[in-house]
């Protein structure tokens, strides 16, 4: 098993990576003291593919409920938030309570959120099963519900006592779950070094067949590095800004699409944007770029990335909540590890560099 540890002071915990992990979920529990009143959060096809496995794995020292999150992201919402609290409060959970959430990004998020301010706050520990919230959602503390059709409108910085990813989960990941984790994984590849991008790019198939011990490489150093990165700057100040390559673009992509795309799909045309757009600037250079895109397009991502419409993608990025002083600042960059963070661009050089892309995706699809 592997430990990532996230150093936030007061608020720092380890994260587990390994197959068959769950079966250090109760002792790790005990371990740490942790309460013994158990809530868990489940989302729904977790609790299908796997029935009853945490009640299982957690044996009978605890008090254990359960609330079973309906699967898509439009439950990552105030009325099943509301469900959560209520819930709760009817079956006497008081402060001495754990809660655990169990899921991809929608169930870490909701029930952190619900962590983060139910009797002002009570122990979470999150246990990601799918790839892009094991390496994304579950590490750096953010929690959060959509709100007003915006995603995560609502939200708060809430660390977990501990993570622990069972990558044995992984195994019932649709196709495209697999992608949309590896939208994520390619981000870290880009802003760390030609080593880890080298291990994924010749590592893709196994990487597709949950291989396990690619599997375990590809999430700890994933993990590492954005622990690394937290570590350094919990609140997105400065540094944490490295996180967002391909994504300014990636948002537009989502809303534009109304967010029928999943995330980790839009990041990846988000990455062939930024790496167009850097090369529009003048930062990377044609060859890198090309060798770049060829990477890219060995990633099939679904017809539907495609269907953008170029000029709302502008339009929406100058009104993302980010922004500040009017100009959508981007990170670009020169070569595997080496970013720019708040670079500017002219609109023709934002809207060529969305042309490209389009045009990329077309030929790469499904
Ligand atoms: P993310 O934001 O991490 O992609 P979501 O919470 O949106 O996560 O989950 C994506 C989809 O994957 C949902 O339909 C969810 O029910 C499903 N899912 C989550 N974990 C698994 C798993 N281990 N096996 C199969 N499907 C899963
Ligand atoms: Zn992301």
């Amino acid at each position: 098993m592997n430990k990532v540890d996230v150093q936030i002071p007061g608020r720092s915990y380890s994260i587990y990576i390994g197959s068959g992990n769950l079966h250090f979920l109760a002792e790790e529990i005990k371990m740490q003291k942790l309460y013994k009143n158990i809530f868990i959060i489940i989302d729904g096809n977790v609790d299908r593919y796997y029935p009853g496995i945490l009640k299982k794995a957690l044996g009978k020292d605890f008090k254990t409920d359960f609330f079973i999150l309906p699967s898509g992201e439009r439950y990552k919402s105030h009325s099943q938030l509301n469900k959560i609290y209520s819930q709760l409060i009817e079956k006497n959970f008081g402060r001495d309570t754990l809660l655990i959430a169990a899921g991809g990004g929608v169930a870490g998020d909701l029930a952190g959120f619900a962590a983060s301010t139910y009797m002002r706050g009570v122990q979470l520990v999150h246990l990601p099963t799918t790839i892009l919230a094991a390496v994304d959602s579950s590490v750096g503390g953010k929690t959060g519900i959509n709100f007003y059709n915006r995603k995560n409108m609502i939200g708060t910085f809430y660390q977990p006592r501990f993570v622990l990813i069972d990558t044995d989960f992984f195994s019932t990941l649709p196709q495209a779950e697999r992608t949309s984790g590896l939208g994520e994984v390619i981000k870290y590849a880009f802003i760390s070094d030609k080593n880890f991008y080298d291990f994924i790019k010749n590592n893709l198939s196994s990487y597709y067949s949950i291989k396990n011990d690619v599997i375990v490489e590809i999430i700890t150093t994933s993990v590492s590095i954005k622990a690394e990165v937290v570590t350094c700057d919990e609140k997105e100040s400065g540094l944490r800004k490295i996180l967002n390559f391909g994504h300014t673009f990636a948002h537009a992509i989502e809303s534009d699409l109304k967010f029928k795309v999943k995330h980790g799909e839009a990041v990846l045309a988000g990455i062939a944007a930024a790496l167009y757009l850097s090369n529009n600037l003048g930062i990377l250079d044609n060859f890198k770029l090309e060798e770049f895109l060829k990477f890219l397009s060995a990633i099939r991502l679904s017809g539907k990335i495609a269907a953008f419409n170029i000029e709302n993608l502008l339009y929406l990025m100058q009104s993302d909540k980010k922004i500040k002083g009017g100009k959508i600042k981007f990170v670009l960059l020169s070569e595997i590890g080496s970013l720019i963070l708040d670079a500017e661009a002219e609109k023709n050089q934002i809207l060529n560099a969305l042309k490209k892309t389009k045009d990329f995706l077309i030929k790469n699809q499904i």
